[in-house]
C-alpha cells in the first residue's frame, strides 16, 4: 500500500450519500475522498492490516521513530511486520495524529461514490427480511407470500430458490430475501452490507415472544431498519394475539392500535388470512420510508446467496441495488470477479437486465463471493480483475495482523473518536439472574462521557450469531460462566471481535473501568512547586527586564510556568525565558537561593512581586 487515501476523488461539495439501502457500520464515518479530508480534518485513512512501515508512511513519521514508539510500548517490531488494529490505533495517538482505520471489507462499501441527482431518483420496492423464533413460522409465511403472486404463477409457477423472490401486489412489487432467520441477516450486516429495508418479526399467536424473537428485534434494531410484527397462527386454538402485543410491548414495540407506533398484523400462513393485511402494511411502511434508486447507471448490489455448481461454475445471487445489471457486464464482489453470462430471476427465467430491488442468479463468476459482499460493475474485466486481486491481498494482511500482528493492551481496543464515547457490549451469561445483576452494575457506572450501551444480552454459550452482531456493531462479547460454541470462537478471531469470559462479575466490572479509564481524555492538572519573591529588577537593552528574585519556596525549573502576583492578584501567567545563577543558565534554583528571572514576553516586573511557580501533567481520569 503506497500512502494514505484510496478513494477515487470526489469534490469537497459532493453532496452528502444518500441512505441507498446501505448504511455504515459501527462507528465508521462517511468516507471521505483523500483530497477533501486533507482540507477538512486532517483524518488519515490507514488500511487495516499495515505493516511498520506503511504505518510510518501514513503518518508521516520515520520509520525509526515508530519502531523506538514500539518499544516504549514494549514491542521489539521489524519493518514488515503487521500491526493489529488497536497497535495502529495506539501508535497514531503517541503521534497525535488522527486516523482512520479501514478495513478491505469497509472500503469495498465505500469505494463507489453515489451521486445521483434527485431528478434520477426514481421509486423502488422495499426489501424484506422475515426473522423470528424457530417453529413460528417462517419458513411457511415466505411460502404462503410467494404463493399468492399471481404474475410468478403466470411466468411458470415453478419458482425457483435463489435466496430472494418478488411479490407483485396491485403496480407495486415487494421483494422478499427468503433466507428466513437473523443469522443471514447480521452474517450481511457485519460485512457492511445493508439490504433489507424492513423487518418483519413472526411471533407465533399460541406460544408468544421466545428467546429467538428477542434476538430478532435485537437485531432490527442494531440495523435501525423498521419492524414490522406478523402474529402467526392466528387460525390456531390457543392462539392470543393479544398477549403477543403485550410482550412484544415489553421489548420496547408498542402496537399501533395501543397507542405506540409499530405494525402488527395477524396473520396465518396456514389459511392464508390477513396475506394481503401485511402485503399493504409493508408497502404502506415502505412509502414512508421513501425508498429510491438510480436504475440508469452501472449497476451495484450485494451478494444474497452463492453455491459453486458443477455444471454451471459459481452461482451468484445479486440483489441489485442501484443501477441496472447487464449481460456482459464486468462485475467485481469482493476478493471475486467476472463477466455476466447469463441471469434468470426467481421464476428461473432467463433475463437480461436487473434494475433496483431485483434479486437475480448471475452465472459468471470466477470464485465464489459470500453473501454479504457488496458486487459492483465496473468499466472491463481487466479492472474487474485487478480490484478483486488487490482485494484478497489486502484480506491476506488483515488476517496476518488479526493472528499475528502487534498487540496493545486492551485499554486501547476502544473507539476514540468523538466527544462521547461508546462502548457496546453483547452479554452472555448462563444463568439469566447474573446478567440483570450485570446490567444493574453496568447502570451503576458514570455515563456522561462514556456511553455503554448492551447491544444484546442472553442466556446460553456465545454463538456465531453474537459474534456477528458484535463485529456489525463494533461490540466486545463478555460472557459469564459461559464459552463460545461451534464455530464462534474461529469466527470471532476472523472478525476480530474481542471475547471476553469471566466466572465472578464483580472481576468484569473492574476490568470495564479500568478500560473506561483509558477512554476518559486525560485530565491537566497543575503542581505548584514553588515560590519566589522578586527582590530588585534591572532592564537590559536587548535581554529586558531581569528580576533579581529569591527562592523562598520549593524550587523553580527552566520549563516551568510561572504566576506573577502583585498585592494579592495574579497579574500575568507564562513562561519563564531565561533562569540563571550568576552568570549562568541553569535548569533549577532550589529554595533559599537567588536567581535571575526573565519572563518571556513580560516586562514589567516589579520588586515586592512574587512567583507562583507551577507545572502542568497530564492524568489519566478514574471513575468515582
Ligand atoms: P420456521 O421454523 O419459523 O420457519 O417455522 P415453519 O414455517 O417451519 O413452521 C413451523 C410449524 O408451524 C410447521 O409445522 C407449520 O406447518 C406450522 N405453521 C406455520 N404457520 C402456521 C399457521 O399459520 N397456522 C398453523 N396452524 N400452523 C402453522
Amino acid at each position: 500500500p503506497g500512502g494514505p487515501g484510496g478513494g477515487p476523488g470526489g469534490g469537497p461539495n459532493r453532496p452528502p450519500r444518500r441512505r441507498g439501502g446501505r448504511r455504515r457500520r459501527g462507528t465508521y464515518e462517511e468516507p471521505v475522498a483523500q483530497d477533501v479530508s486533507a482540507l477538512k480534518a486532517d483524518v488519515i485513512r490507514v488500511n487495516s492490516g499495515s505493516t511498520v512501515k506503511d504505518v510510518a508512511e501514513y503518518l508521516g513519521v520515520a520509520v525509526p521513530e515508530v519502531i523506538k514508539k514500539l518499544m516504549g510500548l514494549g514491542e521489539m517490531a521489524t519493518l514488515t511486520q503487521t500491526l493489529s488494529d488497536d497497535a495502529i490505533q495506539v501508535l497514531a495517538d503517541e503521534f497525535d495524529k488522527k486516523i482512520e482505520i479501514v478495513t478491505a471489507a469497509e472500503d469495498q462499501h465505500a469505494d463507489p461514490e453515489y451521486e445521483d441527482a434527485e431528478e434520477d431518483l426514481v421509486p423502488r420496492p422495499p426489501v424484506i427480511t422475515i426473522m423470528g423464533h424457530v417453529d413460528h413460522g417462517k419458513t411457511s409465511l415466505l411460502d404462503a407470500i410467494r404463493e399468492t403472486d399471481v404474475a410468478a404463477g403466470e411466468a411458470g409457477g415453478i419458482t425457483q430458490h435463489i435466496g430472494a423472490y418478488q411479490v407483485h401486489k396491485g403496480d407495486k412489487v415487494i421483494t422478499f430475501l427468503d433466507t428466513p432467520g437473523h443469522e443471514a441477516f447480521t452474517a450481511m450486516r457485519a460485512r457492511g452490507a445493508q439490504a433489507t429495508d424492513i423487518a418483519v418479526i413472526v411471533v407465533a399467536a399460541d406460544d408468544g415472544v421466545r428467546p429467538q424473537t428477542r434476538e430478532a428485534v435485537d437485531h432490527a434494531k442494531a440495523a435501525d431498519v423498521p419492524i414490522v410484527v406478523a402474529v402467526n397462527k392466528i387460525d390456531k386454538e390457543g392462539a392470543q394475539p393479544d398477549r403477543v402485543r403485550t410482550e412484544m410491548t415489553q421489548l420496547g414495540l408498542q402496537p399501533e392500535e395501543w397507542g405506540g407506533d409499530t405494525m402488527f398484523v395477524d396473520v396465518s400462513a396456514k389459511t392464508r388470512q390477513g396475506l394481503d393485511d401485511l402485503l399493504e402494511g409493508l408497502l404502506l411502511t415502505a412509502e414512508v420510508e421513501e425508498l429510491t434508486a438510480n436504475p440508469d447507471t452501472e449497476a451495484s448490489g450485494t451478494v444474497i446467496e452463492s453455491k459453486l455448481d458443477p455444471g454451471r461454475g459459481a452461482v451468484v445471487t445479486v440483489l441489485v441495488q442501484r443501477g441496472t445489471l447487464k449481460i456482459g457486464d464486468a462485475i467485481v464482489a469482493g476478493a471475486h470477479w467476472g463477466r455476466v453470462r447469463a441471469m434468470s430471476d426467481y421464476t428461473g427465467k432467463r433475463v437480461k437486465t436487473a434494475g433496483p430491488a431485483e434479486p437475480v442468479e448471475v452465472l459468471g463468476f470466477d470464485t465464489v463471493p459470500e453473501a454479504g459482499e457488496f458486487a459492483r460493475v465496473v468499466e472491463n474485466d481487466r479492472r474487474a480483475r485487478q480490484i478483486a486481486n488487490e482485494r484478497a491481498n489486502r484480506l491476506k494482511l488483515e488476517a496476518q495482523a488479526r493472528r499475528h500482528g502487534i498487540k496493545t493492551s486492551l485499554a486501547n481496543i476502544f473507539d476514540r473518536g468523538g466527544d462521547v464515547k461508546e462502548l457496546n457490549l453483547v452479554l452472555k451469561a448462563d444463568v439469566s439472574g447474573s446478567l440483570e445483576a450485570f446490567e444493574d452494575e453496568i447502570a451503576k457506572l458514570p455515563q456522561e462521557e462514556i456511553l455503554v450501551s448492551i447491544v444484546r444480552s442472553g442466556v446460553g454459550g456465545i454463538t456465531e450469531s453474537d459474534i456477528n452482531l458484535a463485529a456489525a456493531s463494533d461490540a466486545i462479547v463478555m460472557g459469564f460462566n459461559v464459552r463460545p460454541v461451534g464455530d464462534a470462537a474461529a469466527l470471532a478471531d476472523r472478525e476480530g471481535v474481542e471475547i471476553r469470559t469471566y466466572s465472578v462479575i464483580y472481576r468484569a466490572i473492574e476490568e470495564l473501568r479500568d478500560a473506561m479509564q483509558g477512554m476518559l481524555a486525560p485530565e491537566t492538572v497543575e503542581d505548584v512547586v514553588g515560590e519566589i519573591e522578586v527582590r530588585e529588577t534591572f532592564r537590559a537593552s536587548k535581554i529586558g527586564t531581569i528580576a533579581g528574585c529569591m527562592v523562598t519556596e520549593g524550587k523553580v525549573t527552566r520549563g516551568a510556568k510561572v504566576r506573577l502576583i502583585r498585592d494579592g492578584s495574579v497579574i500575568h501567567d507564562g513562561e519563564i525565558g531565561s533562569l540563571r545563577r550568576f552568570n549562568d543558565d541553569v535548569r533549577e534554583v532550589l529554595q533559599g537561593y537567588e536567581c535571575g528571572i526573565v519572563l518571556a514576553n513580560y516586562q514589567n516586573v516589579q520588586p515586592g512581586d512574587t512567583m507562583e511557580v507551577y507545572e502542568t501533567r497530564q492524568v489519566e481520569r478514574t471513575l468515582s
